[in-house]
């Protein structure tokens, strides 16, 4: 299942396929990783070889240390007298045995004290006469080294340079050897140096380094580990292995061939097989003034797990550079979003700013509507009401001045009463009006809700009758409340009235007046009738002024508005529900119910 991510406009296909296109680059840079494993193993052998060819300066200047510090010995010792008229009296006749131990007991303390292996005589046949260990099991005396290749270049007249396994000893070293002359400058002997490197091996070991030192034929006569000592390089050929065999030159034992890995082979460097040392890459640097070459061997697993880190760092560069992208893409992504939500929410505002003045200017123009249709319907009610008793009033002063001029005083007498009840009833309507026209002074008091019931049902007796209805009246207990007791008075003398011309055509008419308590501070009271009930629109409107069902002359649609506004202004609340057809129920609900009067408790 694949999650549809939405992207806000701007974001472009680009940073869609992201996700996809890096996965695809991290494929890519595995595989070229993979293809480039080999490359970059040669790479890290080259850069370990000049590493390599660095390290080993310092182990080619211990061995030249070792080496220089003997080398001038066997010429200065050719030189020395003693030596010279020993092999010139050795020449002559056999020296006595005094002799030979004489000079053996020299050659030993030079060597004592130039810190060199041996130091031995030889006379020109080969023959050993003196050595520095003449007293030892391997002692060189009698021993015979003709054979030796650094006897024959000291009797050619140079200088002998030779490492080999001592033929008497079994011990190998350094073979420094040079000629004797005699005064007329004839050879009578050749004296040699023989310089132990076994404890350059051991410091090369120590160092942690695996170091070998081989000939020019490519044999490795020093190591720093014993194990790979006199095994070649490089193939050997017959006349080599005749030559080896012949000066015992690394002792009697077969010089082993090092296995090639002929993959790995450099021109600086050579590649074995090591068995259970693993594969191995010797780093060769040629030591000046001897021809031999120095190596340092590192395992091929080393260079392999280096190239291995850097390929792994080249992945994680790869992982995190990938994971930087998402990470700014993820940002650059949610900024996008906010932006667009931000304009969203911005039109959004533009456009409700837009619909509540709409609304409010719809509002202003119903309300205006609503006030000049309220002015309208008032003007034409007051129009009418004041319009009936003023013509009423014109025809009885038109009609009394007549009956003035004919002395019917009498009935002029009837008009005026008449005229007088026009006058009541033109100011009854103006106080009714006054009562809109502005906050009345409630003026208060502790006051019975009985007492203004049985107030009303008095005044309305003679309709009540007249209709026939059914009055019920079920007060209960006596109940107080803060009320003006004539604003009281005049609510319900409204309600029953309005009950009473709801059921003015009705047979089985009835109304109940209850006084309920709604809880511990609430009580109300309700007028209910049995009449043609109201629909919910109907409800609607009943307590705006001047709005009334009846017929003109009949009802002006200020009795329900001015009780409303009355009840409000005593802090009590005018509610109505009705049913179609069922009846309605009128309920002035007090909130601050008192157990007595003031007065009473007082
Ligand atoms: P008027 O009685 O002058 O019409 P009101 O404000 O007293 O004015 O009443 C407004 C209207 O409320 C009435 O015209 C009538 O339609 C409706 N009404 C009032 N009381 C009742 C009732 N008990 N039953 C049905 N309709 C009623």
């Amino acid at each position: 299942m694949t999650a549809n991510i939405s992207y806000p406009a701007g974001i472009g296909p680009g940073y869609r396929y992201l996700p996809r296109i890096l996965l695809g680059c991290f494929v890519l840079l595995v595989l070229l990783l993979a293809a480039t494993d080999r490359w970059m193993i040669s790479l890290e052998i080259s850069q370990t070889a000049e590493r390599s060819v660095q390290r080993l300066g310092a182990y080619r200047t211990s061995l030249d240390t070792t080496i220089n510090r003997h080398h001038y010995l066997p010429r200065i010792l050719a030189s020395d007298p003693r030596i010279v008229s020993a092999l010139a009296n050795d020449a002559g006749d056999n020296p006595g045995a005094e002799e030979l131990m004489y000079l053996s007991v020299l050659l030993e303390s030079i060597n004592r004290e130039a810190q060199s292996d041996q130091i031995f005589l030889m006379d020109t046949s080969g023959m050993t006469h003196w050595s520095s260990n003449y007293d030892s099991v391997h002692s060189f005396v009698g021993s015979n080294y003709s054979f030796r290749p650094y006897f024959s270049a000291a009797m050619a007249g140079q200088a002998g340079f030779y490492f080999a396994v001592g033929a008497t000893s079994g011990e190998p070293g350094l073979f420094l050897s040079s000629p004797v002359y005699s005064d007329l400058g004839d050879i009578l002997g050749v004296i040699v140096v023989k310089i132990d490197l076994r404890p350059l091996e051991q410091s090369w070991l120590a160092s942690g380094d695996a170091v070998w030192v081989t000939d020019q034929e490519g044999i490795i006569f020093l190591s720093s580990s014993q194990r790979w000592q006199y095994h070649a390089t490089r193939p050997l050929d017959e006349l080599h292995l005749d030559q080896l065999a012949q000066t015992r030159q690394y002792g009697m034992s077969p010089v082993m061939e090092l296995m090639r890995l002929e993959e790995w082979q450099g021109e600086q460097w050579q590649a074995f097989d090591l068995q259970d040392e693993g594969e191995q890459l010797a780093f060769a640097s040629a030591i000046r003034d001897y021809p031999w070459q120095m190596h340092l061997r590192v395992p091929l697993s080393e260079i392999r797990y280096q190239v291995r880190i850097k390929q792994s760092l080249l992945l994680l560069l790869g992982v995190m550079l990938a994971g930087a992208m998402l990470y700014y893409r993820e940002r650059h992504r949610r900024h996008e979003a906010q932006r667009a939500l931000q304009q969203a929410n911005e039109v959004l505002e533009q456009r409700v700013e837009e619909r509540t003045r709409d609304l409010k200017e719809a509002q202003a123009a119903l309300a205006q509507n609503q006030k000049l249709a309220a002015l309208g319907r008032m003007s034409s009610a007051i129009a009418h009401e004041i319009n009936q008793p003023i013509t009423a009033l014109r025809n009885y002063t038109a009609s009394s001045r007549l009956l003035l001029e004919r002395n019917s005083t009498d009935i002029v007498k009837q008009n005026l009463e008449k005229m007088d009840a026009l006058t009541e009833r033109l100011s009854a309507l103006s106080r009714q009006l006054r009562i809109f026209s502005g906050k009345r002074n409630t003026g208060s008091a502790p006051a019975s809700l009985h007492a203004p019931v049985y107030y009303a049902l008095d005044v309305l007796q003679p309709r009540l009758d007249a209709v026939g209805i059914d009055c019920r009246v079920d007060l209960g207990e006596e109940c107080w409340v803060l009320a003006n007791a004539m604003m009281l008075e005049q609510i319900l003398v409204n309600l029953l009235s309005n009950a009473i011309d709801a059921l003015s055509d009705r047979e089985d008419a009835r109304i109940f007046i209850r006084l309920t308590q709604q809880d511990d501070s609430r009580v109300s009271l309700q007028i209910g009738d049995n009449g043609p009930g109201m629909d919910k629109e109907l409800q609607s409107k009943v307590f705006e002024p001047f709005f009334t069902t009846k017929s003109v002359g009949e009802g002006m649609g200020l009795g329900l508005a001015i009780s409303y506004s009355l009840a409000h202004d005593m802090g009590a609340e005018l509610t109505v529900s009705s049913e179609p057809s069922k009846g309605t129920c009128f309920s002035l609900t007090f909130k601050a119910v008192m157990a007595q009067p003031f007065e009473a408790s007082a």
